[in-house]
């Protein structure tokens, strides 16, 4: 598949039946897989022949859709969580253990951040957020000596500030550790972070790669780029034998292209369970044979509705990085010159109120804790999730009480715009 386009990925990636197979990826609903022999059994449990014995570590539905989506972003090994969240959980946690620390953009997803900030801080790794806009010198003043890795999201989400990605590249590699990048919404059809020096890419395949709001899911996908033992005394748990695994040292059984997805699968999936249901898998697949195809028509519709806001006399700010006014433009035609993805925050004037009532007159676009969807829908940040808190807070947390989060979907352009229109019109 390395040669084809994306849109052939996207379709035919990952599962390649033989004479007389499934034309599609068959489901695979079993737990476990029958041996004739325990020494059979046992090769597999030693890693020293691959197949299947339990699919809390493997399961070959979800292994054919995690070999699609590798091809898509032109990495060398992947593997399918049960969520984004865990998906971000287990790239971090493979590579940093208590006493570590770790660097991360702080324009991320509220849940990342929280797992960043709280969870992961109970487990004694530390992380010191900086500005995607940082110089490369602040950067590099945010190293320390126990720092193991960097971490962004291409196009944030929900603050939608667009990562330089080679800038943050350089400096990891410049400091010996890799960058982890979160690229759930641009999608490897609008962005692939590898081409730009990212060596571990993360997804919440709830988003775009779903697209249909039917499965919760991740994925992380390695480059294979990064050269683990040229740095073995920042990465003990890759470098050095696995007591609890036959005393295996993963770098130099499988070398840097298997290595960190080998572990995380081998000892984290074993010992965390955040395994994806094969089902799930299954409709994951669905949504990919489509997403080239979606991603144009969430661009599409997601630059015209930021288009007709941004010339609206009641609308106060519109931020949408495809928009050439906006400040991460350049980035934007850089990094994703085919499209970013179809989310686009404004502010209305008049405030809280104001936006309560635009949301109320929308008639297709639903209100929904959700992006990405094929449906419309949209999200007044400071009467839900974030409700607790005053103007204030709202404004220092980067959410306005006048932010109103829109993601569109995959409806006719001109009746998104229609609906928009009348909403506005009644404010
Ligand atoms: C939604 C989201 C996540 C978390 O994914 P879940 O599947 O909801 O756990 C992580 N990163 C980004 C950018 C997201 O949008």
């Amino acid at each position: 598949m390395k040669n084809y386009k994306i849109g052939t990925k996207c379709v035919q990636g990952g599962y390649r039946p033989g004479n007389g197979e499934p034309r599609q990826i068959p489901i695979i609903q079993s737990t476990t897989f029958k041996y004739d022999t325990g020494d059979a059994m046992g090769k597999l449990f030693d890693l020293e022949a691959s197949g299947y014995f339990y699919t809390r570590l493997q399961n070959p539905t979800s292994d054919s859709v995690a070999a699609k989506i590798c091809e898509m972003e032109g990495g060398s090994a992947a593997m399918l969580t049960s969520s984004g969240m865990a998906a971000s959980f287990l790239a971090v946690f493979n590579i940093c253990s208590c006493g570590d620390h770790f660097i991360s953009s702080s324009a991320i997803y509220g849940g990342t951040y929280n797992l960043f900030s709280v969870t992961l801080k109970r487990m004694g790794i530390d992380v010191t957020f900086v500005s995607p806009d940082c110089s490369e010198e602040e950067l590099q003043a945010a190293f320390r000596s126990n720092t193991k890795l960097v971490f962004g999201e291409t196009i944030a989400n929900p603050a939608l500030k667009v990562l330089d990605i080679e800038k943050f590249a350089k400096i990891a590699h410049a400091n010996g550790v890799p960058l982890i990048i979160d690229n759930t919404f641009p999608t490897p059809v609008n962005c692939r972070p590898f081409e730009f020096g990212a060596d571990i890419v993360t997804h919440a395949t709830t988003k775009y790669m779903d697209g249909h709001g039917s499965a919760v899911g991740g994925a992380i996908v390695d480059s294979g780029n990064f050269d683990w033992m040229a740095h073995a005394e920042k990465f003990p748990g890759l470098c050095t034998p696995d007591e609890s695994y036959h005393g295996i040292t993963y770098a130099e059984r499988f070398g840097k292209e298997g290595a960190y997805i080998t572990k995380a699968t081998a000892q984290l999936m074993r010992d965390l369970g955040v395994t994806p249901a094969p089902m799930n898998s299954f409709l994951l697949n669905l949504g990919l044979e489509s997403l080239h195809v979606r991603m144009k028509q969430h661009c599409a519709n997601g630059l015209a509705v930021a288009e007709y806001l941004e010339k609206h006399p009641k609308v106060a700010w519109v931020n949408y990085p495809g928009l050439p006014t906006s400040p991460d433009y350049a980035l934007t035609q850089k990094y994703m010159p085919n499209g970013t993805c179809g989310v686009v925050s404004f502010g209305v004037k008049g405030g809280r109120e104001a936006a309560a009532k635009f949301m109320e007159n929308l008639k297709i676009i639903a209100i929904e804790t959700h992006v990405a969807d094929a449906r419309s829908c949209c999200l007044h940040p400071a009467t839900t999730t974030h409700r607790q808190l005053s103007d204030a807070d709202l404004i220092a947390a980067g959410v306005g009480p006048d932010l109103i989060r829109v993601s569109l979907g995959l409806e006719d352009t001109a009746d998104l715009i229609a609906d928009v229109e009348q909403a506005l019109a009644n404010v």
